[in-house]
């Protein structure tokens, strides 16, 4: 189907945006990529009489190293954050996961903001980014604003963002040495059926834990009882506990049945998930042949 008629708006600025998000309201969205954008009106199941093209405000597209933190614009695609040196040396588990998603026309074009603020379930990056502790910035008619990854969404296709706010950064901290994590999915359709995040920290010598999984609920989920129960648990170790705390913890799930797969299917695999992305995050992949 062809895109019903709009109004093409093309800010050099993001005070400028904002005036156009004030003078148009609900008739006007702004788009990054277009990648999910497009195709929802393609389809009419979104319409906007002005589109407001973020591409062309410099400042969003930017991807700097700070103290501790990688600050990526919202415009950045995921195929630059996939090649990217900073990125790959810094949070290696970040380019491998921006690597694997869709395909290489939707990772030239697609943007880690786009897809943040588009909170489609089926989505790679939340989990990881919420696991990593990273924040996303948003800014509107009356500043700005930052908010942890792992509260900006709130459910399928909804996040804590405003109308009239626009998101302008991703601060991504820089792995620590010794800190490792993993991003493992899997899904027979082109969006993964479920990921999962995992981290194991050292922390004044001891083990922490860090996990998240992804697309099985309408938003990331914290794990926080599998880490209470890994918590100080050396990696020679944590085999004795593994399988135990993957299984009951997967198995209270709020998975449903769906194109990607049924409930108890998508626990099962949220348990391997868990396991193969805690135990390489650990450095103790090889030990555990067969999650
Ligand atoms: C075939 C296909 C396969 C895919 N597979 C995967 C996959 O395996 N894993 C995965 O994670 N994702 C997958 N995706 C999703 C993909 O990652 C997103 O489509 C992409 O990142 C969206 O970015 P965009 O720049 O195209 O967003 P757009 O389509 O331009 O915008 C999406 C939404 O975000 C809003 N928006 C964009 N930028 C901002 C901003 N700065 N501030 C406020 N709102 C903003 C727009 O208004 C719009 O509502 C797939 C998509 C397709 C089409």
């Amino acid at each position: 189907m062809l895109l019903s008629k709009f109004q093409y708006h093309r800010p050099a600025n993001l005070a400028a945006a904002h005036e156009m998000i004030a003078a148009y309201g609900s008739d006007a969205t702004v788009y990054a990529g277009g990648t999910e954008l497009l195709l929802a009106m393609k389809a009419r199941v979104l319409r906007y009489e002005h589109l407001i093209d973020l591409k062309h405000i410099a400042a969003l597209n930017e991807l700097r190293r700070e103290d501790g933190w990688i600050a990526v614009g919202p415009l950045v695609t995921h195929h630059r954050l996939a090649t990217d040196d900073i990125i790959r040396r810094l949070v290696p588990s970040y380019a491998a996961l921006s690597d694997n998603i869709a395909n290489i026309r939707v990772r030239v074009a697609g943007t880690l903001g786009g897809n943040l603020c588009f909170a489609e379930p089926h989505a790679d990056p939340p989990a990881l980014l919420a696991a990593m502790g990273a924040t996303v910035t948003l800014s509107g008619p009356n500043g700005g604003r930052s908010v942890p990854a792992g509260d900006f969404i709130e459910g399928e296709f909804t996040t804590v963002r405003a109308d009239d706010e626009l998101m302008t950064e991703i601060r991504i901290p820089i792995t620590k040495p010794g800190d490792r994590y993993s991003y493992k999915s899997f899904g027979h359709l082109e969006r993964p059926a479920v990921g999962v995040a995992g981290g194991h920290l050292r922390r004044d010598g001891k083990s922490e834990y860090r996990i998240w999984i992804g697309a099985i609920s309408d938003r990331p989920l914290h794990m926080n009882m599998v880490e209470d129960e890994l918590a100080g648990v050396p990696p020679g170790e944590i085999m004795d506990v593994l399988r135990q705390v993957t299984e009951k913890a997967a198995s209270e799930l709020p998975a449903h049945d769906d194109l990607h797969g049924g409930a108890d299917y998508k626990r099962h695999l949220a348990a391997v998930l868990m396991r193969r992305a805690i135990l390489e995050a650990a450095g103790a992949a090889g030990d555990f042949p067969n999650g």
